[in-house]
């Protein structure tokens, strides 16, 4: 599993950084974001370091598959998936990204606004 030295998502998934763990599993974990935009605010990381979606896509696609379904595993336990849930991910400065170890935000439990800038 490669890890980055001063990556912060890489220290919580060594567990040297305490999370709210929604849903884990070997190679994806699932914690609450510390700043949460919405009633429900999650975030899908992979446990192995890739510093972007799109780098992850041509490196490991299945990977980047297995994201998006526990993205829908956690929305099931959010109690969200059918009255609807928003899968974002940030890819680069110009989106915002802060963090550059993979995630996607997993956002709902309220009617959220349009997408945009
Ligand atoms: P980005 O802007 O897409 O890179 O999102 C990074 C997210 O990580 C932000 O929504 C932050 O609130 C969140 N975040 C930063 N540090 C922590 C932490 O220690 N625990 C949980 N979420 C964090």
């Amino acid at each position: 599993m490669a890890t980055s030295s001063d990556c912060l998502f890489c220290t919580i998934v060594a567990g040297d950084i305490p999370n709210d763990t929604v849903y884990e599993t070997d190679t994806v974990l699932a914690f609450r974001d510390i700043t949460p935009r919405a009633n429900s605010h999650v975030l899908v990381i992979p446990k192995s370091h890739e510093d972007t979606l799109g780098q992850m896509a041509d490196d490991d696609p299945t990977s980047v598959a297995e994201l998006f379904t526990a993205a829908r595993e956690v929305a099931r336990r959010e109690g969200i998936e059918d009255s609807g849930y928003r899968v974002v991910s940030n890819v680069g400065a110009d989106a915002g990204q802060e963090v550059f170890h993979v995630h996607v935000h997993v956002l709902g439990a309220q009617k959220l606004g349009p997408v945009g800038p």
